[in-house]
């Protein structure tokens, strides 16, 4: 996953700060320590930021060992172990296990053949006529030897299949996270846009939001190009970051967001009127618009931005995804007026489109 997209110069400002962070923190200077204060100095790994605080929290200093492990928790996993890499992992280890399995099965399948075979044999020995003492023995012997030895045998296909159950269990559990983390944006912590419509096609297979009204919400930062421009990719990506924050603060237990573009986001809310919808919009546009962008070098002001967004409300059903092209005829009616705004679309709106906003 390519995370790293500074400019040079943009890259050599992050360099100056990182360096001057290790020192401060009293870190050796290896690359794992490096890439650990890179990602929380640029600030483009929030789960991580949050991980060295809460460990520098007390004041104490950050061991080796402390960076070591938010090293392969919080990046290791983007980087050593993409997705397809991630699959082809799992698929070794599920081979391993069908290995195993299949191994313990065969064995066992020989020795119930042996002791099938022994036993017939028994059997007609036992149809002989005149049979001593001394033969009815050995052959009792014999089938308690044999009956022992197949009840070790399936015990161990037991023991052993109990073994590897544990083991498809926990590769379940990785499924599910590997499943679950492909839905997140990394940037931002909030669904990406497969995420985000996979999450609405979920709620039509269940009973909550069947048939109630609901809202598609769709965000789109003003000049967001100027803010790159003017003060770079990294202070952009902090704005981008710092909206997903007031996202994930205003919406309701039933609602949630997406960062479905660079700069764009939507929040799907069920169960919310229309102006329930508007209202929810002109809080977040109000929240975003108090955000300052602070140097974090000089901890100075930067910059302020403001939002756009365009709404749709409608029953909740399958055609669900048509509520997308409104709420974006809808924003870009928004834009066209000024920007910094809500609308919620109408039937009057149909003539709007991407390019008619500038
Ligand atoms: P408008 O008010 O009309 O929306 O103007 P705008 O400048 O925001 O225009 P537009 O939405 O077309 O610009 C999106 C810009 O966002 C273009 C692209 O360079 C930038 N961008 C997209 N993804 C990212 C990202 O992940 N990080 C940063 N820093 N910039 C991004
Ligand atoms: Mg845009
Ligand atoms: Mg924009």
């Amino acid at each position: 996953m390519l995370r790293y997209v500074e400019s040079k110069p943009a890259s050599a400002e992050l360099f100056r700060m990182v360096i001057q962070k290790m020192a401060e923190w009293g870190c050796a200077f290896t690359p794992v320590h490096y890439t650990v204060v890179y990602e929380y100095v640029a600030g483009i790994n929030p789960p991580l930021v949050e991980a060295v605080d809460a460990f520098r929290k007390n004041g104490s200093e950050l061991s080796g060992d402390d960076l070591e492990k938010i090293f392969v928790k919080y990046i290791v996993p983007d980087y050593v172990l993409p997705l397809n890499d991630y699959r082809g992992s799992l698929a070794r280890q599920l081979q391993t296990i069908l290995q195993n399995i299949s191994s313990s099965t065969s064995q066992t399948t020989q020795e119930a053949e042996r002791v099938h075979k022994g036993m017939e044999s028994y059997s007609h020995s036992l149809q002989k006529p005149n049979l001593d003492e001394r033969t009815f023995r050995v052959l009792v012997d014999a089938v308690l030897k044999d009956t022992l030895s197949i009840k070790e045998s399936s015990s161990s296909l037991e023991t052993e299949l109990v073994k590897n159950q544990k083991k498809i269990n926990l590769l379940q559990d990785e499924l599910r996270i590997a499943k679950a983390e492909a839905m997140i944006d990394p940037l931002t912590g909030v669904l990406n846009r497969r995420g985000f419509s996979g999450k609405i096609n979920d709620l039509l297979h269940g009973e909550k939001a069947a048939g109630k009204p609901c809202a598609l919400l769709m965000l789109d930062i003003d000049h967001f190009k100027k803010i790159n421009d003017s003060y770079g990719h990294m202070i952009g990506d902090k704005a981008i970051v710092a909206v997903a924050k007031i996202l994930r603060a205003s919406i309701g237990e039933n609602d949630f967001s997406g960062r479905v573009g660079g700069e764009e986001f939507s929040i799907f809310a069920y169960g919310v009127s229309s102006e329930d919808a508007v209202a929810l919009g002109e809080r977040i546009r109000k929240n975003i618009a108090k955000v300052e962008i602070t140097n974090p070098a000089t901890r100075n002001k930067i910059a302020g931005m403001t939002i756009s967004i365009g709404i749709d409300s409608a029953t909740f059903g399958p055609e669900w995804e048509s509520m997308f092209e409104r709420a974006d005829k809808a924003l870009y009616a928004s834009k066209s007026a000024g920007r910094n705004r809500v609308t919620l679309w109408e039937p009057s709106m149909t003539g709007f489109h991407k390019k008619s906003h500038s």
